[in-house]
């Protein structure tokens, strides 16, 4: 490779010639440790492994995905990368930028036009974190054909989406992430290992997606909006968060509490996924 990615003389160099500077809107912080992106390619690709990336930066974890996956495409939604993109990543035959929004685009239609021919699909970024939940929540709800999704989020991002359930640290993002996959820390990473330095630390997660569902859901939707509602007020008890947000009255989810056998002044964080789901089961019933 002509270009030591991780170099912070080199990112500057770039960047420079392409006029670039940063945009902390679009969560551009890029890496410069060069033991991060192996670690990650090595967790997430081998060589039947098709990768889907999110926001390749200036192509430093593009171009280690690429030596071990069999094809990689990335989504860069930075027009003015596209210069910088074309230099890095010339020497690789198996990489493919897409300009646009990770958002909006269509991904199954991507990976079904690009990775026919490998006998598995992975995801693995480094994420902006200005929309890390409302990414990891869009690839896992439109249950695209990926075996793992290998991101790098902020470190409480990542407390968050791993927690153990019940717990401290549960949130909605757990319980709806945790119906999807099972998810684990795989590193830390400090805020020093990014060029310009972010003000947060972060960590490397897995989340292997499941082939089947965990619990037994009448319905998704209901199952989705109780958790979002249960967790929309962290100190109020599961009774009163759920029916302030409207969705059920007080009778109903007393009384579906009382047929799951928890107590009636149980706070969300203290429920297992199996309990949510049938509490969804019950509240929501046909
Ligand atoms: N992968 C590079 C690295 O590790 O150094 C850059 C990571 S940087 C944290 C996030 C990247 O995501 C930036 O290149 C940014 O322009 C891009 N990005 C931001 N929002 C995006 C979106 N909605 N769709 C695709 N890429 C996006």
């Amino acid at each position: 490779m002509k270009y030591n990615l991780s170099g912070k003389k080199t990112i500057e160099t770039l960047l420079k010639e392409a006029g670039f500077t940063f945009k902390k809107s679009l969560g551009q912080n890029f890496l410069t440790d060069p033991t991060v992106c192996p670690r990650m390619a090595e967790a997430s690709a081998d060589q039947n492994t098709g990768v889907l990336e999110i926001g390749p930066g200036i192509g430093v974890l593009t171009a280690e995905l690429a030596q071990v996956a069999k094809r990689v495409v990335a989504i860069e939604l930075d027009e003015r990368l596209r210069p910088v993109l074309g230099k890095t990543l010339e020497d690789f035959d198996n990489v493919k930028v897409i300009f646009g929004d990770a958002m909006k685009l269509d991904l199954k239609k991507i990976i079904e036009e690009n990775f026919s021919d490998c006998q598995r699909v992975s995801v693995c970024a480094n994420l902006p974190y200005y929309i890390t939940s409302p990414i990891i929540m869009m690839l896992l709800e439109s249950k695209l054909p990926v075996e793992s999704i290998t991101v790098m989020v902020q470190k409480e991002a990542a407390e968050r989406l791993c927690a153990e359930i019940p717990g401290r640290d549960v949130g909605a993002v757990t319980l709806s992430a945790s119906y999807f996959a099972s998810g684990s820390i795989l590193f830390n990473v400090s805020r020093g290992c990014f060029t310009p330095v972010p003000n947060v630390d972060s960590a490397v997660i897995q989340l292997k997606i499941r082939k089947e569902p965990p619990v037994k859901l009448n319905s998704e939707k209901a199952f989705f909006a109780l958790v979002r509602a249960a967790f929309n007020h962290r100190r109020k008890t599961f009774i009163n968060s759920v029916s302030s947000s409207g969705i059920s009255g007080k009778a109903k989810i007393e009384q579906a509490l009382s047929q799951v056998g928890v107590s009636a002044t149980v706070r969300a964080e203290e429920l297992s996924l199996e309990q949510f789901a049938q509490l969804t089961n019950i509240i929501f019933e046909k």
